[in-house]
């Protein structure tokens, strides 16, 4: 996942801050399409797109805003049907 701001919590653990979005490692942009590098997001990923929920998340003490497309695309329940992006493989 990756997030608008980092901080570290006094465990020098680096969790995410401020809005959230769905990243995978390897791409480029979020999944609401966003590109990482050009909107100077953070990456995170050694957190879980789940551990940074504000509800349920363990690491979500900083998050304020969750991107609601992602949150979509990522599907709110585990038996829902992800809904998949469908981009042009380069
Ligand atoms: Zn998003």
């Amino acid at each position: 996942m990756a997030a608008t701001d980092s901080w570290r919590d006094p465990d020098g653990f680096r969790a995410p801050a401020g809005e959230v979005h769905a990243w995978t490692p390897g791409t480029n942009q979020t999944l609401c399409g966003i590109p990482i590098k050009k909107a100077g997001l953070h990456r995170f990923s050694h957190v879980e797109w789940a551990d940074a929920q504000p509800a349920t998340g363990r690491d979500a003490d900083r998050v304020t805003r969750v991107c609601h497309r992602c949150a979509a695309a990522t599907g709110r329940r585990r038996d829902d049907k992800p809904w998949r992006r469908v981009d042009p493989r380069p």
